[in-house]
């Protein structure tokens, strides 16, 4: 069969195409975008672009969007440089540096849900697995909560409750600076303009690469049913989770690359894909050639390729990788694979490499909505 635009489409639809990683939300809540319009992608880092509003998912044929709730941190505004770019975009800058975090959060989820609730009959917020089904059968895009960054829960395990209350489905537990619950890498790459500007104390002050509030997490993760994220952890991170964890709950990394492909802490060695694969989880490709590729290409899809061909390789299947693109993180995406209009080329090339179809539809999204069926609500 050819690889047209309607078998793409289809395998789309069937997948459902997912993305496990995405930031709508930091353009919604920080700049008040309407996310029924788009603004430009083009193939320079541009904070102000949309790269995963409606309707480039729309676009894109993307059926599920795990939003990833991000407030950043305000260690960032430690910078002069970032302080003042920061006066510029001042209603922005207010919310970040002003009130606390945990409202700050609550706030960021309500004006993705605002913008969700513009068009009811195109998309729908999901609070449990079997919601997403739901929703999808409805042929609309469903969007599932998660949070990056356990400094938003600001030392208080509570607020956890009230995450998932709220519909949340998982935590990323890292982030960039020391949070008091797991150490992390460095996660603002060299080179990345914020590092130019800036210089930051992105170390980890204390004894153990997991805290003890952090093990209360964890607990409380498992207690409410929510699933972990290890991206940005340290491997000593990754392995004090993967200790911890009940290994019946799917752990999720859900934005990263592999070590095997690019040398970097961030990225999982073999034998953590082969911990991930065990627990159910998967591991999402991230869209930043930075994590994926030595020397960092400014085309991507290549990088992508060979991360999920390793993936494959280290597990025997094709069952525990999915796309965890960071469209909107303030990150600079491949230029061949800009936005989430863009997808349907890493579906056409695992097409085009012999990824039987079945194994496409897994990796797109059937692997995705598994982790949600076991680890979550
Ligand atoms: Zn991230």
């Amino acid at each position: 069969m050819p690889i047209d635009r309607d078998r793409i489409a289809q395998l789309h639809r069937e997948a459902p195409l997912t993305d496990i990683h995405a930031h709508p939300s930091l353009k919604a809540y920080l700049f008040r975008r309407n996310l029924w319009r788009h603004y430009r992608s083009g193939s320079t880092f541009n904070p102000f672009s949309s790269r995963s509003d409606f309707r480039m998912l729309a676009r894109g044929g993307v059926g599920v969007v795990w939003n990833a709730l991000h407030l950043p941190e305000r260690e960032l505004f430690g910078c002069f440089w970032l302080r003042a770019a920061g006066l510029l975009v001042l209603p922005a800058y207010a919310k970040l540096v002003r009130g606390r975090p945990f409202t700050r959060l609550l706030e960021m989820a309500g004006a993705m849900e605002r913008e969700i609730a513009r068009r009811p009959a195109f998309v729908e917020l999901a609070t449990t697995a079997a919601d997403v089904r739901r929703i999808r059968q409805l042929g609309k895009i469903a969007v599932v909560h998660t949070v990056e960054g356990a400094h938003a829960l600001e030392g208080d395990p509570g607020n956890l409750d009230r995450l998932a209350d709220h519909g949340v489905a998982m935590l990323t537990l890292s982030h960039f600076f020391d949070n008091g619950v797991a150490e992390q890498t460095r996660g603002i790459p060299r080179g990345h303009f914020v590092s130019v500007f800036c210089t930051y104390d992105l170390g980890w002050s204390r004894p153990v690469p997991l805290t003890d509030f952090g093990k209360t997490v964890l607990q409380r993760l498992t207690r409410l049913r929510m699933l972990v994220d290890v991206t940005h952890c340290t491997p000593g991170a990754r392995a004090a989770v993967f200790q911890e964890m009940d290994s019946s709950r799917p752990v999720v990394a859900s934005h990263v690359g592999v070590h095997a492909v690019q040398a970097d802490p961030y990225n999982l060695q073999d034998d953590e894909i082969r911990h991930v694969a065990a627990t159910g989880g998967t591991v999402g490709v991230i869209f930043m050639t930075h994590w994926l590729a030595a020397g960092a290409p400014k085309k991507g899809l290549e990088a992508i390729w060979r991360t999920i061909e390793h993936v494959h390789r280290v597990t025997g299947t094709f069952d525990h990788v999915a796309l965890g693109t960071d469209f909107d993180g303030f990150t600079d995406p491949p230029d061949d694979v800009r936005d989430a209009s863009q997808l349907g080329r890493v579906t056409r090339l695992l097409l085009e490499r012999g990824v039987p179809e079945e194994d496409v539809r897994k990796i797109l999204g059937g692997n995705a909505q598994r982790a949600l069926e076991r680890g979550w609500r």
